[in-house]
């Protein structure tokens, strides 16, 4: 039986996920922004939490922990970070580790730049991909603690998955990186019409996730790096894919 994922805002933009696994009821939360909204999500559904699959180490992504694990006794899982920033951690993983949530799996890629320990959840079976802060749609994290190669070594990670698999990132970010993307490929049909539907969804309170692999790496500027008019129209043309995906990061902080 497939996985049902649930999605909710937490804090100011961040999402909260629940998978659930309806044979074994396992339910993880992919992240733990903050424990009330993942609590009333999971009493709506008369779910228990198991699980709580961390992304990495920043607060909005971390903040709910120990309230949760007081309420359900979860099993916490994190990335291999040296600094062991997370705490109650019961389980540390790392670039191609499983994670069985029940019956479900979820595999491990390393996805490090924004922060060191980044790491994304990829489903494989439910074709739903959590990137958290690596991964958003048409844009990309900030990178605090990486370099521009190395994040974009994470994006080409995310962008070989398969066209149909699902991005759940971490914010709702997605009308600003619309913004920012069409003034760089303002002829990008793709990002065109993604910027119609963002509008859309936007007007009518709905979020803008999940969105395909196969959309994003026709509309998602920063994945696109790599592309001769993007690098043109940052005036880099001929420049390395890191270098321009740099350049574009660099102007969409100033932006
Ligand atoms: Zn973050
Ligand atoms: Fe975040």
């Amino acid at each position: 039986m497939a996985a049902e994922i649930r999605l909710f805002p937490c804090l100011d933009d961040n999402f909260g996920y629940l998978i659930h696994d309806p044979v074994s009821k396992a339910t993880a939360a992919i992240d733990a922004p903050e424990a009330g909204p993942i609590i009333a999500a999971l009493d709506k559904e008369g779910w228990t939490l198991t699980d709580i699959l961390v992304t990495h180490h920043h607060g909005d992504h971390v903040g709910g922990i120990a309230e949760l694990k007081q309420k359900y006794t979860c099993r916490v899982v994190a990335p291999h970070d040296k600094k062991a920033e997370i705490k109650q951690v019961d389980v540390r993983v790392k670039e191609g580790d499983r994670v069985m949530v029940g019956g479900l799996t979820a595999r491990v890629i390393e996805t490090p730049g924004h922060t060191l320990d980044h790491i994304t959840y990829v489903f494989d079976d439910d074709k739903a991909v959590f990137s958290a802060d690596a991964l958003f749609s048409i844009g990309c994290g900030r990178v605090f603690e990486g370099s521009y190669p190395m994040m974009w070594d994470s994006l080409l990670k995310l962008r070989a998955l398969p066209d149909n698999f699902k991005v759940y990132c971490g914010h709702e970010y997605t009308a600003s990186n619309v913004k920012f993307a069409l003034g760089i490929e303002p002829d990008n049909a793709a990002l065109k019409a993604r910027a119609a539907e963002v509008s859309k969804l936007r007007a009518d309170g709905k979020p803008t996730i999940p969105v395909t692999i196969g959309d994003e790496k026709k509309a998602n500027t920063f994945l696109r790096a790599d592309v001769a008019s993007v690098a043109e129209a940052v005036g880099l043309a001929g420049k390395s894919a890191a270098e321009v995906f740099g350049e574009l990061r660099e102007r969409k902080n100033k932006g």
